[in-house]
């Protein structure tokens, strides 16, 4: 078995991928040029020769016995003949590599080759059929090349305009016409040569011919050896019957026989190891392509390939985006299905999502473009039934955990850039993300504005940092019972000079959804430090601040060294530095997470957990982390006064920290009766409206100076 597979794949017996059979008729038609330009260069010599010859030597008896243009011809006719043919198929290769030349030349290279075959027709060939040296069968089979070869590239072209592609078959097709025209030529030259009284044994054209054909372009072997050894067996035979006809010095020994068969096996060797080497380099060409243009995870198309494929039908046809929408697919709650099954069993519920898709939207443009998020481009009929299928198939691939498939509509337009759409799309989407009743929403006009804050807020985002449009703003945090101020919370606040005031909401979430959240907070932690030393250097009091980190900050930057940093640079005390961590970002990235805040820990941050309470796994890290504060979350005060189970699990909560050796803070403290009820259960420090809210630096500090926050000498 081993050894059949051997030999098939030696001969090229097995069937090539579409990809692989294009590169190699790629590869030919570039070697047609330069066998193209060879033989018209070529050809021109000959001409040349033959009119210094004999054409200019007879001139004067030519013009005598009969008409001159049939006497210039009747010398020419054949070198004429090669020179059209090589001509148009270097014209050919040319225009078939340059998409944007072809539409322009195909006309030209059309009208040549057709007036050339129709002058060959009705023209030469009645002419010089009477006087050829070979017989009549080859002359006319040799002058029916030319117009076969014409009639290839004209319907080639019409083809092209017909159907809007490439079609290889008659690019084939053309490019074994001209081998056969090289081969032909090469034996009648060969030949005639060998015959000749002044040139014999003059082959060198008919090798130069063969190792075009064979060499330069590349056969399956088998079609070389079938190729090789035929022409060889009919060149041969020629020279031999010529040879046993006439005597003389043009015999053809046994010598001459055995050199053919040593050249025709070597250059059998050489074929094959062409064939076999551009094979190799194909089949490493194609798995680089389908790398580039496959999504590794998924095995669909990836995004890059989207925009360019869609980009290309565009080209092709300005309407291609009437009727057509483009949908951004999510599954809301895919987190569960790593969370609780395991990165693997997320990784196969994309890869199957992915191929759901792709089947159902069978014609249309499928890619992931990240994450569990997959667009399509599809027709707008019938695109709802298959939104509906699509989510019978989600349903089927959750095996009973709560995830849904959302998605999210825009209408591409020409005006419109497909990634904005796509945004527009996605931006849809996210809006009903927590809306079990709802699967599909369109983007429409109402969205609009939302959007364009949400496109500005991404696009500014470098400059509202460089030209501090973005600050920190300062909300007080107290002791429980003096109320005495003992440190600040840093909050985010963007102050636009086109929409204004922006507050984190509009800003923060859609930061970590397009990932650039780190951005924000590197800049924030700097401000804290920039604002720190200069208090400081201004001799007023300043207080410990704690800073807000998102989860996302510690796969984005380093936060150790962006802490170092900073406080480096302004040359601050690690012990005015908190940072803050919620709860949920704990609960996803643990491992990343314990490195990071021992670290911390060691370097003499004091790490405070936020919105303890507000997620479900609040226990859990309690269990796995030792913080120095935990900061319990505003919606436990949220119906203070009527619900009376709240003050007992808040006084559990905080005799639970007690117990773990853990300080508390309750965030969100907004009257007095909150206030004295937290401080009797002993949380130690309070934040709220009560207290004040988040300051813009200068107010805060004024607050400062003029005693309405009175800051408590323990402060740590
Ligand atoms: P958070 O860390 O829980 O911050 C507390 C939020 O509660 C702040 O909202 C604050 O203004 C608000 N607040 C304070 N006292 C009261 C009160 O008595 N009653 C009520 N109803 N609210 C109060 P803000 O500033 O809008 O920030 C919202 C969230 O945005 C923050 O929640 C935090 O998660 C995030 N955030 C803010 N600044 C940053 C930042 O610089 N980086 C990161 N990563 N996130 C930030
Ligand atoms: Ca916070
Ligand atoms: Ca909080």
């Amino acid at each position: 078995m081993v050894v059949i597979n051997f030999f098939r794949d030696l001969l090229g017996f097995r069937k090539n991928s579409p990809y692989v059979k294009n590169y190699l008729n790629d590869a030919n038609i570039r070697s047609s040029i330069y066998m193209a330009f060879i033989i018209v260069v070529l050809e021109i010599w000959l001409i040349i020769r033959q009119t210094t010859e004999y054409i200019i030597p007879d001139w004067d008896n030519a013009m005598l016995t009969q008409n001159a243009f049939q006497y210039v011809f009747s010398y020419i006719s054949y070198y004429l003949l090669f020179i059209v043919v090589g001509a148009s198929m270097f014209l050919f290769a040319l225009f078939y590599y340059n998409n944007k030349l072809y539409k322009k030349a195909e006309f030209i290279t059309n009208i040549i080759t057709a007036s050339i075959s129709i002058l060959w027709i009705f023209f030469l060939i009645p002419q010089d059929l009477g006087k050829t040296t070979i017989d009549k069968f080859t002359t006319v089979f040799l002058y029916s090349l030319l117009p076969l070869m014409g009639s290839l590239i004209i319907s080639h072209s019409i083809y092209k305009r017909l159907k809007n592609k490439n079609n290889t078959y008659l690019a084939i097709s053309i490019i074994v016409v001209f081998a056969a025209v090289c081969l032909v030529f090469g034996i009648k030259f060969g030949y005639s040569d060998f015959i000749s009284k002044s040139r014999p044994k003059m082959i060198i054209c008919f090798l130069t011919m063969i190792l075009f054909v064979a060499c330069l372009l590349i056969w399956k072997p088998y079609i070389s050896i079938i190729i090789l050894t035929t022409i060889f067996v009919i060149f041969s035979n020629m020279l031999k019957n010529y040879s046993t006809l006439e005597e003389g010095n043009r015999i053809f020994l046994d010598g001459d026989e055995i050199n053919y068969i040593t050249f025709l096996i070597s250059l059998t060797m050489v074929t094959i190891s062409v064939y076999q080497q551009r094979v190799t380099e194909a089949l490493k060409d194609e798995r680089l392509i389908h790398d580039a243009v496959f999504d590794d995870l998924s095995g669909i198309h990836n995004i890059k390939h989207f925009y360019s494929n869609i980009n290309l039908h565009k080209e092709l046809n300005n309407d291609y985006y009437n009727n057509k929408i483009c949908l951004f697919i999510n599954i809301f709650n895919f987190r569960t299905i790593n969370d609780q099954k395991g990165f693997q069993i997320g990784d196969e519920f994309i890869c199957n999502l992915a191929k759901k898709t792709t089947e159902i939207f069978k014609l249309d443009h499928v890619s992931r473009i990240s994450d569990d998020h997959i667009v399509v481009l599809t027709s707008i009929d019938g695109f709802m039934d298959k939104i509906d299928i699509l989510k019978e198939e989600v349903k089927k691939l959750s095996n009973g955990l709560f995830v849904q498939l959302k998605v999210g509509g825009c209408k591409p337009n020409n005006d419109e850039s497909l990634n904005r759409t796509i945004d527009k799309a996605r931006y849809a989407c996210g809006l009903i993300k927590r809306n079990p009743e709802i699967t599909y929403i369109e983007y429409d006009d109402k969205m609009d504005d939302r959007f364009k804050k949400r496109q500005y807020i991404m696009n500014h985002l470098e400059e509202a940092i460089e030209k501090e449009w973005i600050k920190p703003f300062y909300q007080p945090v107290v002791w429980s019972d003096t109320k005495e101020l003992c440190g600040a919370e840093a909050l985010a606040r963007w102050i636009d000079p086109t929409y204004g005031f922006l507050s984190p909401a509009d800003f923060i979430p859609l930061l970590e959804d397009v990932r650039l959240i780190h951005k924000l907070d590197e800049h924030i932690i700097n401000m804290v430090c920039k604002n720190m030393r200069q208090a400081l250097d201004e001799n007023k009091t300043v207080v410990p601040v704690s800073i807000n980190f998102s989860r996302l900050d510690f796969e984005l930057m380093d936060v150790i060294q962006v802490l170092k940093n900073a406080t480096e640079k302004y040359n601050i005390n690690k012990d005015y530095i908190h940072v803050e961590i919620t709860e949920s970002a704990l609960a996803y990235s643990i491992d990343i997470l314990n490195n990071i805040i021992t670290t911390l820990k060691k370097d003499g941050y004091a790490i405070w957990l936020d919105d303890f309470g507000s997620g479900y796994s609040s226990l859990n890290v309690l269990k796995d982390f030792m913080f120095d504060v935990i900061k319990i979350d505003m919606k436990f005060l949220s119906n203070f006064e009527k619900n009376e189970r709240t003050k007992d699990i808040l006084d559990c909560i905080i005799m639970l920290a007690n117990r773990l050796g853990m300080k508390t803070l309750t965030e969100g403290v907004e009257t007095k009766e909150e206030a004295d009820f937290l401080n009797e259960i002993g949380c130690g420090r309070l934040q709220g409206y009560l207290f004040g809210k988040p300051f813009k630096l200068e107010e805060f500090e004024e607050k400062i100076e003029n005693k309405e926050l009175i800051v408590s000498k323990k402060i740590l």
